[in-house]
């Protein structure tokens, strides 16, 4: 790999054009005083890729690639619906034909629907283009659709990661297991068995202050006196297979069936 952070300006001015960025909010990542053939067109006149004459055939081309028009060219971004927009913001993110491209949330922002039909361009994309994304979501469901490889994270910190099926189907870490208890149907992946739903009880801790020993030892249904001392590290569990690795001191004991047990013992207990 390369540290970009030790690039000079030159050289990351080099490397910009093969990573890219789809941002959460489409309509707060168009600028609204440009029309639509100036924002997608705007990368190839920065990066001189194409010349001027031939700039408004390629923006075209990008604007039917995500399911747009040659009609799309003049108007304003809020002339667009939410998903017209995120499309606008994917074609300019794929303007400079990029190796590699981070989407931040990219459906979080749009109705059930919309998210659907984004989600299954960008999943096409991906496929026909060849590229590589980091997808950055809240939603497993989501996930699952788009990702070879999941990593999960809580308060910052990488808490399970591995293969998506094996994470999404047979999740190790707490956390991961009641993110995927506490989501809606359908599963990203099918389950073996039937598990009450669950969700997650206590306000999140401070990102900044996170507690001592494990990060989830204040919400997590199993946590023993252990986690309150001990960070737990990133390891192979006992049943994992390979690249599905967890923080959890708890691992090799857990499945699904044990979290949800503990969930509900917890909710039944009486409040003194
Ligand atoms: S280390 Fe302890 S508190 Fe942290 S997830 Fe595992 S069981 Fe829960």
């Amino acid at each position: 790999g390369v540290d970009l952070f030790s690039l000079s300006g030159r050289r990351l001015r080099r490397l910009r054009p093969r990573m890219q960025m789809v941002f959460q909010d489409p309509a707060g990542s168009l600028d609204p005083r440009m029309r639509v053939e100036q924002i997608v067109g705007e990368p190839l006149a920065v990066h001189s890729v194409v010349r001027r004459g031939q700039r408004r055939g390629r923006v075209v081309a990008l604007l039917e690639r995500v399911g747009l028009g040659a009609e799309f060219l003049t108007r304003y971004p809020h002339e667009l619906s939410g998903g017209q927009r995120q499309r606008v913001g994917i074609a300019r993110a794929i303007a400079l034909e990029p190796d590699f491209i981070v989407l931040d949330e990219p459906v979080s922002a749009l109705d059930i629907s919309i998210q659907a039909q984004i989600v299954n361009l960008l999943g096409e994309l991906q496929a026909g283009l060849g590229l590589s994304y980091l997808f950055i979501a809240h939603d497993p469901v989501v996930v699952g659709h788009l990702s070879h490889a999941v990593a999960v994270m809580y308060l910052g910190k990488l808490v399970e990661r591995g293969p998506a099926e094996a994470v999404l189907s047979r999740p190790r870490h707490p956390y991961t297991q009641l993110l995927l208890l506490s989501s809606p149907e359908p599963r990203p992946y099918a389950r073996t068995e039937r598990l009450p739903r669950a969700a997650l009880s206590a306000e999140p801790p401070s990102a900044i202050h996170p507690p001592d020993g494990c990060a989830f030892h204040t919400r997590c249904p199993l946590a023993v006196p252990q986690c309150r001392r001990l960070e737990p590290v990133l390891r192979q569990a006992a049943g994992c297979g390979n690249g599905h690795v967890v923080a959890c001191h708890l691992a090799d004991e857990l499945s699904p069936r044990a979290v949800a047990q503990a969930l509900s013992a917890e909710r039944a207990r009486p409040a003194i």
